[in-house]
Order: structure tokens, then C-alpha cells, then sequence
């Protein structure tokens, strides 16, 4: 077992089982052994590639929306360009460059900034960023200045924890996290019924066995977004795996090496994840008055001029470059690579509208 695996089981010994909410925030965030404080998660050593580090395409298209999204707000002369979840800097990398370049006047007058819980990984983001100019970094979004905020984030919401409820016999229970016999971790479903209310609508037609998930930690930190924007004005744009319409099922999922494993099996060493309620994310952030819209990524980057791009980064490249270039086309857009599984969410204050978003 892990060293977090041990302080876990220790855990469950002492107090009794935790919910798999809690076993997730432990896994990913204690501050010793924890998988954003501890690992280096991304690219060909780590254990899961995202879309920035496939490309600078990404992060180019992804600037070139919050530009445009700053010029449809009116250009307010105090903006702040936000990453939240910056992870190794390069999204943030790639959109301060393209700011600098289609909008000097907001590269200019703006102040940017990252929000990273993992001291480590600022550290990693400071040094991505060494020559791109000054940005001031934060734990917690609460600690950003009081004004117009446009901000992104990249893979962030997968990674804050939910707590699943499975359905048995005697009506829906909490998941939990507990030992069994041979002290090994294992689910079980808790002693807690639970409120049918509060779960997604296909959850009462659900058979025995399933399970649904509900994420109070992503809902109050796109409240805490959005109450932002719908006070000071900007937008926000959030990019993950997940789905459109809530669902029955469980998408907890680990990830190791790029390969899946058991999500039990190597606490603080695998990512774990969840799939995000992208319709339960909207509902938050209509909650506090701003308007919110969903493409898929496919619909998003082609909607942005991907492809234009491509052929403007190929007019000047060789054969093989260009061959390198299609390819990522096709692993950030490709409907059976990232293109239909990720999403892109934009909130907006009320009535506001950026392309490719319909209004
Ligand atoms: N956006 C990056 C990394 C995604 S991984 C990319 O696309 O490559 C998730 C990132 O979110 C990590 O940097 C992690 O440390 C950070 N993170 C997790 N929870 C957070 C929170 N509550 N606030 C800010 N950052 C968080």
C-alpha cells in the first residue's frame, strides 16, 4: 500500500468509513502525500497529457477568446486574465503570447494571474513563465483583486471531488471508503439514506446497483466564479471531460502512467478523477444571473479557426511539422480523440455574447 494508502486505513480504523468525496480531496490534495503536491502528473512521464501540452494551438485559440470576449464587455481598462488550475504554465504561456500579439492594449493594461492549491506546481508555473512577463499567483480564488475577471480553466473541475451515492435494496446510500477483511480499502454502501431530491432526475428509474455522483465542491466554486463576474463583469471559459445532461453513472476513474487503475489501488500516486455534470456547472452559474453555453471541444476549436491556423503554422513548416500539425488537429478535435468527449463552457453576464457561443 501507499504511504497514503497506510494514513488512510489508519483513518477508517480510527473514525470509520469516508466518503468517497473525502477519499478523493485526500488523495489529490494532502498536503504530504497528495497528488498535486507530490507528482508531476503531465506529459510523455507523468501520467495523462491535456490538451496545452498537445498543442499551442490550444492556448492560442483559447486567448484569442477571452480577447474577444474583453472587446465585447467593452474593454474595461482594470481587467484581470486569470488561469485557475494552471498545472506546468503552458496554456497561460500560450495565451499571454497571443494576447501580447492580437491585443496589445489589454496585454497592456491588464494584471494576470494563476490560482494553483499545489505549492510545487507554482514553482513549475513560475518557471514556464519566467520570460513571459509578471503575473502574481494565489491559492485560493478569494484572494484575487475585486475587478472585471476573465478567466480559464483547463481539466480543473475534473479534479475536485464528488461524493456518489449507489442504489441497493433498501433505497439510495452514500459511497463510502472502507477496509475489509484483509485491511485493503474497498466501497461500501454507507448507512445514510438519501434524499431522492437532491439527486439527478434519471436516478429514480435507476436500477439497483447504480450510481450517480453529485459535486458540491464544483458548484461552490463556480458560484464564487460567477458572483464575480455577474458583480465586476468578464467571462469564463472551463474545458473538461464530462457530460451534457445529467446522467446515471460512476466515472470515478484513476489514471497512472496513461494507463487506467483500480481508483483503490495506489492513493496520492494515480490522478483520480470524475467526469463533469457540465449541466449542474451551467445551473450554478445561472443561478447568479450570467448566461451559460456548451460546444463540445470539436465545435469549439474549428468554431475559433483551428484549422486556419494549422495552415498558417504550416505555410511556413516543413513536410514533417505539418504532418505534426494535422495530427494534433485531430487528437484536440478528432470526434473520436478529445473533439465530442471534452466540453467548453462559457459563462457571460446576461445578454452577452462571443463567438463561436450562440447568443
Ligand atoms: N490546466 C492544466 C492542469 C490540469 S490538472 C492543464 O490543462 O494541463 C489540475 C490542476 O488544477 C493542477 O494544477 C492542480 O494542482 C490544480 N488544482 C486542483 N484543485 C484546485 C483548486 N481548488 N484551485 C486551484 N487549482 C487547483
Amino acid at each position: 500500500m501507499t504511504p497514503l494508502g497506510k494514513r488512510i486505513a489508519g483513518l477508517i480504523e480510527a473514525l470509520g468509513p469516508i466518503s468517497v468525496s473525502e477519499y478523493m480531496a485526500l488523495c489529490l490534495s494532502d498536503p504530504d502525500y497528495g497528488y498535486y503536491t507530490t507528482r508531476q502528473p503531465f506529459g510523455r512521464n507523468g501520467d495523462f497529457t491535456t490538451a496545452p501540452e498537445i498543442s499551442q494551438m490550444f492556448g492560442e485559440l483559447v486567448g484569442v477568446w477571452l480577447a474577444a470576449a474583453w472587446q465585447a464587455l467593452g474593454r474595461p481598462a482594470d481587467a484581470m486574465v486569470v488561469e485557475i488550475g494552471p498545472g506546468r504554465g503552458t496554456l497561460m504561456k500560450d495565451i499571454a503570447r497571443t494576447v501580447a500579439r492580437i491585443a496589445p492594449a489589454l496585454r497592456a493594461s491588464a494584471s494576470f494571474h494563476l490560482v494553483e492549491t499545489s505549492p510545487r506546481l507554482r514553482d513549475v508555473q513560475a518557471t514556464t513563465l519566467a520570460d513571459s512577463g509578471s503575473f502574481a499567483w494565489h491559492a485560493d480564488i478569494v484572494e484575487l483583486p475585486d475587478r472585471p475577471l476573465f478567466i480559464v480553466g483547463n481539466e480543473l473541475f475534473d479534479a475536485l471531488p464528488v461524493h456518489q451515492y449507489v442504489r441497493t435494496a433498501k433505497g439510495w446510500r452514500e459511497r463510502v471508503v472502507g477496509l475489509d477483511d484483509d485491511d485493503t480499502l474497498r466501497f461500501y454502501a454507507g448507512a445514510g439514506s438519501t434524499e431522492l431530491s437532491l439527486l439527478p432526475r434519471d436516478a429514480e428509474t435507476a436500477p439497483e446497483g447504480a450510481v450517480v455522483e453529485i459535486s458540491p465542491a464544483r458548484a461552490a466554486l463556480m458560484h464564487k466564479i460567477a458572483d464575480r463576474i455577474a458583480a465586476r463583469s468578464g467571462a469564463g471559459l472551463f474545458i473538461d471531460y464530462g457530460y451534457a445532461k445529467p446522467a446515471v453513472g460512476d466515472t470515478l476513474q484513476a489514471l497512472l502512467k496513461h494507463a487506467y487503475d483500480d481508483p483503490l489501488a495506489h492513493p496520492g500516486e494515480a490522478d483520480l478523477t470524475a467526469h463533469v455534470d457540465f449541466a449542474a456547472l451551467a445551473q450554478a452559474a445561472r443561478q447568479t444571473g450570467l448566461d451559460a453555453h456548451l460546444l463540445t471541444q470539436g465545435e469549439f476549436l474549428l468554431g475559433m479557426g483551428l484549422l486556419e491556423r494549422a495552415g498558417q503554422l504550416g505555410a511556413a513548416a516543413d513536410e514533417a511539422a505539418r504532418e505534426r500539425l494535422s495530427r494534433e488537429v485531430e487528437r484536440l478535435a478528432g470526434p473520436q480523440a478529445m473533439g465530442n468527449l471534452f466540453k467548453v463552457l462559457a459563462v457571460l453576464p446576461a445578454g452577452g455574447r462571443v463567438e463561436p457561443f450562440p447568443g
